[in-house]
């Protein structure tokens, strides 16, 4: 069960990327936690990474996909992976199905859970925040009982910036047009699968545990 996994920020992809781990055991592989590995475990690649993210720097392709191949030759990819977060390009994805091919495995699945942008919008900018301790609301999931005010302790509640309708909007446009390429790319290959993410949280994963349950396991 050879798997990527696609969605904007805040289509409920870390949510779905656990419930399918959990279900069908394959290992979550997200680009933060490969690179934090192959700099904790030394490997020359990691190394390499790590020279470049040190200078702040972005960390070039062939290094990506280096750390990416050992990745899944390691043993618990044997049932399959779970990539998020990879590729991000069209020549990361090119490469990604290189290093398939040469460890003999092949993609099941690209799935995108789809979400409107609007709907995202109000998902991104809905979040308060606890000046005083922290606690964490949001005006449509999770409101506080009193508007602005902290059930906890009685806090003011504000907006991070980074929450802001224009910083996520820009953030969902650069988003949106970095993976269309890619998603094009992955239904010419005829990998992708697109979901709804406008559900419920256990709808959104009974359809993919749908789509996934006819793989051979
Ligand atoms: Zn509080």
């Amino acid at each position: 069960m050879n798997l990527v996994l696609m969605g904007l920020p805040g289509a409920g992809k870390g949510t779905q990327a656990d419930k399918i781990v959990a279900k069908y055991e394959i290992p979550h592989i997200s680009t933060g936690d490969m690179f934090r590995a192959a700099i904790k475990d030394s490997t020359e690649l990691g190394l390499k990474a790590k020279s470049f993210m040190d200078k702040g720097e972005l960390v070039p392709d062939e290094v990506t996909i280096g750390i990416v191949r050992e990745r899944l030759g390691k043993d618990d990819c044997y049932k399959g992976f779970l990539l998020d977060g990879f590729p991000r390009t069209v020549a990361q994805a090119d490469a990604l199905e290189n290093i398939l091919g040469d460890l003999d495995k092949k993609m099941d699945f690209v799935i995108n859970i789809e979400v409107d942008q609007d709907i995202l919008m109000e998902r991104l900018t809905g979040r308060r925040i606890c000046k005083d301790c922290g606690a964490t609301y949001h005006l449509v999931f999770n409101p506080p009982k009193e508007e602005g005010v902290c059930d906890r302790c009685g806090g003011e509640l504000y907006q991070r910036a980074d929450d802001n309708a224009e910083t996520v909007q820009n953030r969902l446009e650069v988003n949106m047009k970095q993976t269309k390429p890619l998603l094009d790319f992955y239904s010419e290959k005829g990998y992708l699968r697109n979901i709804n993410g406008q559900q419920d949280i256990n709808k959104v994963f009974a359809d993919i545990d749908e789509l996934l349950g006819g793989l051979p396991r």
